[in-house]
């Protein structure tokens, strides 16, 4: 838990947001200011702020958290016709909340192919 970290916060229930979806590794919440029909966040419930701090445990927590993903994604969220899965990390990405967190996005057909 980090004092100053708005997903920690969100995690341990200091800042009150519905949980779509806990287990004990990772948390799925909306995204406060969706860019897309579906925009949701899973948040890893230990902080770390990029891949580059992750622990060798860690790691294989996000792994975990990555076989997860699909049943969530499919049967809590609904997206039935695809998703994009966005990490962030620093400053030229963008990056402005430094806990680790995958942005899943759907709900509609993409329109920026960056890759
Ligand atoms: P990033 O730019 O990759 O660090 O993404 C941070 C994301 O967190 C942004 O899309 C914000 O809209 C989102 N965000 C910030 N505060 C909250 C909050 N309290 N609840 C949900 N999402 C948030
Ligand atoms: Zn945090």
């Amino acid at each position: 838990m980090n004092q100053d970290c708005i997903f920690c916060k969100i995690i341990d229930g200091k800042i009150t947001t519905q949980k779509l979806y806990e287990d004990d590794l990772f948390v799925v919440v909306k995204d406060i200011s969706p860019k897309a029909n579906v925009h949701c966040l899973a948040i890893p419930k230990e902080h770390y702020s990029k891949l580059a701090d992750m622990s060798e445990r860690q790691a294989v927590d996000l792994g975990k958290i990555f076989a997860k993903l699909p049943d969530v994604i499919a049967n809590v969220l609904g997206l039935a016709n695809g998703y994009r899965l966005i990490i962030n990390q620093g400053e030229d990405a963008g990056q402005t909340v430094f806990h680790l967190h995958i942005h899943i996005v759907g709900g509609q057909k993409m329109d920026f192919i960056p890759a």
